[in-house]
């Protein structure tokens, strides 16, 4: 049997009177990347913000377990401790510092000198740019280039899930290609993902599922292929 890394349950959640989420279910099981795709205001960020629980003070109910435990009352750094580690829209680096001190503050819960030091020259290798910009105040970096850094901040606690909100916004096609290519190494590597993504396309051919979240429902789920064929999901998410 698969094994949960990720559950939620009956999730709702509500600004004041919107209902931004109005019942979903859904699963991450070890391994796997998983999308979550959906139009504008479908609900999709605050699904994600639900899972780490950093939604402003608004009514939630449901259950959200990682690795069979509740996350309820989780302060940030118990899910960084935990190995959940979370890129939000917006990247959320730390602009006031370097990109180095960036990357040091991800690997805050490790004490193996030489690895964090090892993963650091890793990022290095893959995202050339930061390496070059690495004694920058990562607050001047360009948006694609926050992103690399953000995505490496958020691995090298060498999480067990990854959640990444709209990690191509903004973002340049080549960028967005180098970001998706990142996205599938890691996956590869084992770490379990959870993509919330706009371009449904690249997120589906990433995926080994997908869900569709539409006005607070998920109203489609299976595997990202058959979804990539899927005539309802070519005809609203992927411009066909
Ligand atoms: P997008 O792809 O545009 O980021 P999304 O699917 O991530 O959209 P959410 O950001 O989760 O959607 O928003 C869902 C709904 O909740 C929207 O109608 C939005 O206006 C509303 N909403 C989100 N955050 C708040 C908030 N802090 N206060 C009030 N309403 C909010």
């Amino acid at each position: 049997m698969s094994e949960n890394v990720l559950k939620v349950a009956g999730l709702k959640v509500a600004y004041g009177g919107i209902k931004a989420v109005k019942g979903i279910d859904l699963e991450v099981n070890k391994g796997e990347l998983v999308t979550l795709i959906g139009a504008n205001g479908a609900g999709k960020t605050t699904t994600l913000k639900a899972i780490t629980g950093t939604l402003p003070d608004c009514k939630v109910e449901g259950t959200v377990s990682y690795m069979g435990q509740s996350l309820k009352g989780s302060k940030s750094f118990h899910l960084v401790e935990r190995k959940l580690a979370m890129v939000p829209e917006g990247r959320g680096v730390f602009t006031r510092m370097t990109i180095t001190e960036n990357l040091m503050m991800g690997a805050y819960t490790r004490d193996d000198k030489a690895g964090i030091e090892a993963d650091i020259e890793k990022w290095f290798g893959i995202f050339p740019r930061l390496k070059e910009r690495s004694a920058q105040l990562a607050g001047t970096l360009s948006g694609g280039e926050q992103q690399m850094l953000a995505m490496a901040r958020a691995l090298m606690c060498h999480p067990t899930l990854l959640l990444l909100d709209e990690p191509s916004m903004g973002l340049s096609p080549i960028m967005v290609d180098k970001i998706f290519e990142v996205i599938r190494n890691v996956s590869k590597e084992g770490i379990t993902i959870l993509l919330v993504e706009q371009n449904a396309k690249l997120a589906l051919q990433a995926a080994h599922r997908g869900y569709v979240m539409d006005s607070g429902l998920v109203t489609m789920t299976g595997n990202a292929r058959d979804m990539l064929d899927d005539p309802r999901v070519k005809a609203a998410y992927l411009g066909e």
